[in-house]
């Protein structure tokens, strides 16, 4: 951020009084700009045995496919932003079940919040945003070609919880590890909680 949304000035990054974090401040009307993390808002549509990802046809990590997510808007709730994502970006309806991953990615100021939910029809196709949009069976899975690991993980644990019939909400955190081969801490919660080390 270099200008004042409020008045145009330009803004310093500095720790305002009785502050620990360095914010955006402006020199002539003193608005402070806090920024906060975002949330991805996203589906695991499913269909019989099989789960609809999306290739997608923009960056980052065009030609990789993923679940339908994306930036939660203003005015909407998390479902709505889900579903909305889904329709965007695979032309697909879905009714949103219940919130199955929560995962923080706080290297990029993100948490990512995936929904189960339900194919409403096999009505579904590329878009603007996706090259390719298909249905999976666990084994056709592209594992080498998914394009986040918060993606990755969220589908690994999906398949383990369906083997073994139970859904509960997942949670974890995924920091990326400084140096210059990508690599990532994954952090999985709660009572089969695990930490790993995993390459991009
Ligand atoms: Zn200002």
């Amino acid at each position: 951020m270099k200008y004042c949304s409020d008045c145009g000035s330009e803004v310093e990054l500095r720790v305002p009084e009785g502050d620990d974090h360095p914010r955006y401040v402006c020199g002539t009307c003193a608005t402070i700009h806090y920024q906060n993390p975002k949330l991805v808002v996203g589906c695991i549509p499913e269909w019989e045995d099989k789960i609809l990802l999306c290739r997608r046809a923009i960056e980052p990590r065009y030609g990789l496919w993923t679940l339908p997510a994306g930036f939660m808007e203003n005015d909407e709730t998390t479902q709505q932003g889900a579903a909305r994502e889904t329709l965007e970006e695979a032309c697909a309806r879905v009714e949103v079940g219940r919130l199955y991953s929560l995962f923080n990615l706080p290297h990029i100021n993100q948490v990512y919040l995936v929904f189960r939910s339900r194919l409403l029809d096999l009505d579904f196709g590329p878009s603007r945003e996706s090259l390719e949009v298909r249905l999976f069976r666990e084994h056709e899975v592209p594992w080498q070609e998914i394009a986040f690991p918060v993606i990755r993980e969220t589908l690994g644990l999906y398949f383990r919880d369906r083997t073994q019939g139970e859904f509960e909400l997942r949670t974890g955190d995924i920091v990326r590890l400084e140096g210059g081969v990508r690599r990532y801490r994954v952090s999985i919660h709660g009572d089969r909680a695990e930490t790993r080390i995993q390459a991009a």
